[in-house]
C-alpha cells in the first residue's frame, strides 16, 4: 500500500502537471511577445512538475511503499497490523 506521504506527493505532481498542461494549451494563437511569456510559464510549470516527479520516484525508491513484492518494512510506516 502506498503511504500518506506518497499520496501527498502524487497529488502535488498531479496538480503541477495540470498547471503545465493548462499553460501549454494556452500557447496556441498567441502573438510573439505573449507567446514568449506563456512559453516561459509553461517551462517553469514543467520544471516544477519534474521536481515533484523526482520526489515521488525518490520516495518510492527509498520507502518502497509501492513495491508489492517487497515486504521488508511494509508494516512499519503507517499501519501496525501486528501487536
Ligand atoms: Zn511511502
Amino acid at each position: 500500500m502506498p503511504c500518506e506521504e506518497w499520496s501527498r506527493l502524487v497529488e502535488q505532481y498531479r496538480s503541477a502537471i495540470k498547471g503545465y498542461s493548462e499553460a501549454a494549451s494556452g500557447l496556441s494563437g498567441l502573438p510573439g511577445a505573449e507567446f514568449d511569456k506563456a512559453w516561459e510559464q509553461a517551462e517553469k510549470a514543467r520544471k516544477i512538475s519534474e521536481g515533484y516527479r523526482t520526489a515521488l520516484l525518490d520516495h518510492e525508491h527509498e520507502h518502497g511503499c509501492l513495491v508489492a513484492g517487497r515486504s521488508s518494512n511494509r508494516a512499519t510506516h503507517r499501519q501496525r497490523s501486528r501487536p
